[in-house]
C-alpha cells in the first residue's frame, strides 16, 4: 500500500538522516561529569548523544514492526508497537541536557532533540489514524501527542470533533449546509478561527464548492423506488431525528451504494434526501474532485470527513462515484491511488467510532468498476432499476399534475404499456416533448394567447412524442446491471 511506503519512507529518511548527521556516535564517546542514565545509572555529560541513538534504535524497531503489522492488516499489533515506539521516544525527549557539555556535543544532542520530536509528530499521526480505524485509544493517543505542530489537517480534525456529551453540533465557521443554507447566506461568517491559513483554505472549498446549497427534490417527486426509499429512512432520515433510538443493533449502515442505469433517479433521490432530513448535505461530484483539485483531492477528502464529523448527523453524497474510485490498476496514477486510500482510512474511522453519524452514499451505473475495497464498505448496495409498469403510471401522473390535460385512466395505461423500456428521464422528456405539441400548434397566437386558453394535453401528443423520443439504454447495458444486481445488490 503506498501510503504505508510513504510512512516507512519518511521514518528512513529521518534515521538515515540521523546516521548521516552523527557517524562518530559510539560507546566509545568521551566521558567527563556525570548524570541519570536509563536504569538510574550514572551516564556521563559527553555520553548523551550516545543514549539518544539507544532510544533511537529501540524506536526504529517498534515502529518497523509497527509499520509491517500495518501492512499486513493487523491494527491492534501496530497500535501496540506504535505506543511502545511512543513510550521510547517519550523518554528520550525527557531525557535531561547536561549543564557542562561540549560544543559538538551539545550540536549533536540538539539535532537529536529534533529529531525525536519529528519521530513523536509522524507516530502520533499513526495512532490517531489507527485509532480512529479501531475506534480505541482515541483520547489516550490524543493525551500523549507530544508536538503541537502535527499534520496540519489532523488538527482540524480535533477542532472540529465533537465530543460525545455535546447534545448539538457546534457550528463553526461558516460552512454553508443543506440544513443551514439560508443562515449562511443571510449570515455568512468568514471561516476563521484556525488561524492556519492551509485548512481554512481547504475548509473554505468544501464550504463553497461542495456542500450542496440548493437541494429542491421532495420525496413525493421520486416515483416508486420504495426498497430505497425505505433504506435511506432507516439509514439517515430516522436515526437524524431519533438517534437514541438508533444505537447498538439499531445503529444504521454507514455506507450505502445506489446503482442502476441511467436517467432513472439515483441523483433525484440524494436531493430529496438532502431536503428532507435534518442532516448536512455534502454534495460531492467525482469530476470535481478529480479535476478542481488535483494534487489536493486527498487532503480535500480528509477535510471533508472532519467537517462532516463537526456537523453530524452528515451525508456525503459521492455522484459518479465509479470515476474516482474504481478498480486499483498497475496504470493508475500515484494521486488517484492516495485518494482512494484516503478516502477509506476516513470513511473506516467514521464507521468505527459508534458516536459519529456519518452516511455516505454513492451513487453509480457501473458499478462492477468500483474498487472492491470501496465496495466492501458500502454495505447496502439498492437497485435502482428502470421503472417498471407501476413506477411509469405513477411517474406519469407526478410530472402532468401540474399540467392541464384530458388523459383518461385508459389513455394513461397506454401511454405506460408503450413505453416499456423507457427510463425515468426518457420518460421527463416525453413528457416536454408532448406538452410542446399545443404550443406548436398555435402559430402566430402564440404572442396573443392566454396562457389558460391553450389547450389540455391528450393522448395524441404523447404517441407523437414517442417517434421523437426513444428509449435510450441499450439492453445488454440494462441486463448487464441486473446480473450485478443479483450477485451484489441488497434488494
Ligand atoms: P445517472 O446515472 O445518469 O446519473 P440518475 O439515476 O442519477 O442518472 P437522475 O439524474 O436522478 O438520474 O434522473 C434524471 C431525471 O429523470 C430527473 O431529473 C427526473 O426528471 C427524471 N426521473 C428519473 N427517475 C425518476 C423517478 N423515479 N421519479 C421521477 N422522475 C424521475
Ligand atoms: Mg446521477
Amino acid at each position: 500500500m503506498s501510503f504505508l511506503r510513504g510512512i516507512i519512507d519518511s521514518f528512513s529518511s529521518i534515521l538515515n538522516e540521523e546516521t548521516k548527521h552523527d557517524p562518530n556516535v559510539s560507546s566509545s564517546s568521551s566521558s567527563s561529569g556525570s548524570m541519570n542514565g536509563i536504569d538510574g545509572v550514572p551516564v556521563s555529560n559527553e555520553r548523551v548523544a550516545y543514549k539518544l541513538k539507544g532510544y533511537f534504535d529501540l524506536g526504529k524497531e517498534e515502529i518497523a514492526k509497527g509499520v509491517r503489522a500495518e501492512e499486513w492488516g493487523l491494527h491492534d499489533d501496530a497500535l501496540l508497537h506504535y505506543r511502545n515506539a511512543q513510550r521510547i521516544m517519550n523518554e528520550a525527549s525527557s531525557t535531561p541536557s547536561p549543564s557542562y557539555i561540549s560544543l559538538s556535543e551539545k550540536e549533536k544532542v540538539r539535532s537529536y532533540r529534533e529529531k525525536i520530536s519529528k519521530w513523536q509528530n509522524q507516530v502520533s499521526e499513526r495512532l490517531q489514524a489507527l485509532g480512529k480505524r479501531t475506534g480505541v485509544g482515541m483520547s489516550e493517543n490524543k493525551k500523549t501527542v507530544a508536538s503541537p505542530s502535527s499534520a496540519s489537517v489532523s488538527s482540524t480534525a480535533s477542532r472540529y470533533r465533537r465530543t460525545p456529551s455535546q447534545k448539538t453540533p457546534v457550528p463553526r465557521g461558516g460552512i454553508a449546509t443543506a440544513r443551514n443554507t439560508k443562515d449562511a447566506a443571510a449570515n455568512p461568517k468568514p471561516v476563521k478561527e484556525s488561524g492556519n491559513v492551509h485548512d481554512d483554505k481547504l475548509v473554505e472549498m468544501i464550504n463553497t464548492t461542495i456542500v450542496d446549497r440548493s437541494p429542491s427534490v421532495q420525496w413525493d417527486d421520486v416515483a416508486g423506488l420504495d426498497g430505497a426509499k425505505q433504506a435511506l429512512l432507516e439509514m439517515v432520515i430516522l436515526p437524524a431525528k431519533r438517534r437514541d433510538l438508533f444505537t447498538g443493533l439499531r445503529r444504521p449502515a454507514r455506507g450505502l451504494l445506489l446503482f442502476g442505469p441511467p436517467g432513472n433517479g439515483k441523483t433525484m433521490l440524494a436531493k430529496a434526501v438532502a431536503s428532507e432530513s435534518q442532516a448536512t448535505f455534502f454534495n460531492v461530484s467525482a469530476s470535481s474532485l478529480t479535476s478542481k483539485w488535483v494534487g489536493e483531492a486527498e487532503k480535500l477528502v480528509k477535510a471533508l470527513f472532519q467537517v462532516a464529523i463537526s456537523r453530524q448527523p452528515s451525508v456525503i453524497f459521492m455522484d459518479e462515484i465509479d470515476s474516482i474510485m474504481s478498480t486499483r490498476s498497475i496504470s493508475e496514477n500515484e494521486a488517484s491511488r492516495r485518494l482512494k486510500s484516503e478516502f477509506l482510512i476516513q470513511f473506516d474511522g467514521v464507521t468505527s467510532n459508534p458516536d459519529d453519524l456519518v452516511i455516505v452514499i454513492g451513487a453509480t451505473n457501473k458499478p462492477q468498476e468500483l474498487d472492491d475495497a470501496v465496495l466492501r464498505r458500502l454495505v447496502k448496495r439498492i437497485y435502482v432499476p428502470l421503472p417498471d409498469s407501476k413506477v411509469r403510471t405513477l411517474l406519469f401522473k407526478i410530472k402532468l399534475k401540474s399540467q392541464p390535460h384530458s388523459l383518461s385512466g385508459s389513455d394513461i395505461d397506454k401511454i405506460v404499456r408503450e413505453t416499456e423500456g423507457y427510463s425515468g428521464s426518457d420518460l421527463q422528456a416525453l413528457c416536454e416533448e408532448a406538452a410542446m405539441m399545443p404550443i406548436r400548434e398555435l402559430g402566430a397566437d402564440i404572442l396573443t394567447i392566454q396562457a389558460n386558453k391553450v389547450r389540455p394535453l391528450r393522448y395524441d401528443d404523447f404517441r407523437k412524442s414517442m417517434a421523437v423520443i426513444r428509449p435510450s439504454l441499450s439492453k445488454s447495458k440494462w441486463e448487464e446491471l441486473e446480473r450485478w444486481n443479483s450477485e451484489f445488490g441488497s434488494n
